[in-house]
């Protein structure tokens, strides 16, 4: 649209909605120029194996800091990514560099990485990850692709598409936030879905009957589907205590460990075969 309309749209916009919208195209041009390889990270949060509490692997998570805006959240960057067509060289940027990483590590580990609606509909954006994981020789049954249902129903039939490549190449696939959306129980049936990862808010309210009934019905769910079950978001002793009582097996969150960046993972490996003070386990058991 011309500069006559935005400039007179912008004029009945509250100044906070203008101060947005004006973060928001600074994130997007700062995003158009950014060195992918430069000023991205992957941070990575363990996964644990319960009742071991053993790590068996982790979740990658994506990090930025540009010179001019500082750290912008994920959450925040991948939305502007997606809109603005920049999230497959992102996508791929984050993708080598998690499984670069992950594999100079002396261990059987699995990675979880998240991909957005655009990816999973998008038949390059898949081949561009398979040729990834082929170049890099990691088994492919050590990767898992974290997709959320919200990014599946748009294009219900184009996910499906990609989802079915992905799997056939031997890779896992998990629902995340799972009981956030609409329809969980319906893309657990139709989705080849090996994993479940129980969205943190549901964590944060354990001690209320209503939660605990909630986190029980899936894990029971999840067991007679025989998929994996995840519980995000755990952060304290008497919250992981619950969740062993109810023979949870995976567990993530900020009791054990925030997601770290690769060289203090790589560094509290060398120094004592530990990661946030717990023994590795091993995740070729999983594949
Ligand atoms: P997610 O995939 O559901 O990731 C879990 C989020 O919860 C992460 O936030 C993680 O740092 C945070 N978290 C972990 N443990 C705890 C805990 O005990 N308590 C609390 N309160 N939070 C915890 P983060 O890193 O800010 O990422 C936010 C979201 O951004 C992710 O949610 C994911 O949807 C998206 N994201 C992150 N990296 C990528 C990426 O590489 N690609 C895509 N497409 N999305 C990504
Ligand atoms: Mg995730
Ligand atoms: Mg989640
Ligand atoms: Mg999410």
């Amino acid at each position: 649209h011309s500069k006559t309309t935005s400039r007179g749209r912008t004029t009945v916009y509250s100044t906070e909605h203008e101060a947005r919208i004006r973060s928001e195209r600074a994130i997007e041009s700062a995003l158009q120029n950014a060195d992918y390889n430069q000023e991205f990270e992957v941070h990575f949060q363990p996964v644990v194996l319960l009742p071991e509490r053993v790590v068996v692997g982790f979740e990658a998570l994506a990090r930025w800091d540009n010179p001019v805006l500082g750290k912008v959240p994920p959450d925040t960057f991948i939305a502007i990514a997606e809109r603005t067509g920049l999230i497959h060289r992102l996508t791929v940027a984050l993708f080598k560099k998690a499984v670069s990483q992950i594999t100079a590590l002396p261990h059987d580990l699995y990675l979880s990485f998240n991909l957005s609606a655009h990816d999973i509909t998008n038949a390059e954006t898949v081949a561009a990850l398979l040729e990834i994981i082929r170049g890099n020789g990691i088994d492919p049954r050590l990767v898992t692709f974290e997709i959320t249902e919200t990014s599946v129903i748009d294009s219900y039939e184009a996910a499906e598409t990609c989802l079915r490549t992905l799997r056939a190449a031997g890779v896992k696939l998990a629902l995340d936030d799972f009981g956030t959306g609409y329809s969980s129980l319906g893309y657990l049936h139709r989705l080849p879905i090996d994993c479940v990862k129980i969205d943190k808010s549901f964590v944060a309210g354990l001690r209320e009957p209503v939660a605990s009934g909630v986190v029980t019905s899936i894990l029971n769910l999840c067991r007679s589907m025989q998929i994996n079950c995840v519980v995000e978001g755990v952060e304290e002793s008497d919250q992981l205590a619950v969740l062993e009582t109810m023979q949870c097996r995976y567990v993530q969150g900020y009791f054990f460990s925030r997601p770290m960046p690769f060289d203090e993972v790589r560094n509290t490996l060398a120094s004592g075969a530990t990661i946030a003070g717990l023994p590795i386990g091993n995740a070729g058991s999983l594949a």
